[in-house]
């Protein structure tokens, strides 16, 4: 009954942040912002969001 070492993580709310590819700021996920789709050298897809359209210049 003192075995507490297995208890779930609470990091599920993370999934409604992302943080801007740019300067790391935290963006909520439900207002709009802007997203860069890219193929990495091997070919994986990624998405990088950003806080705002500057930053997104900025990364480019
Ligand atoms: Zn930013």
């Amino acid at each position: 009954m003192t075995d507490n070492e297995h208890t779930a993580t609470t990091e599920g709310d993370s999934e409604s942040t992302e943080l801007c590819a740019q300067c790391g700021a935290s963006i909520d996920t439900s207002e709009w912002h802007p997203v860069v789709a890219d193929d990495g050298a091997d070919g994986e897809f990624q998405l990088y969001p950003f806080c705002d359209e500057t930053c997104r210049e900025e990364w480019e």
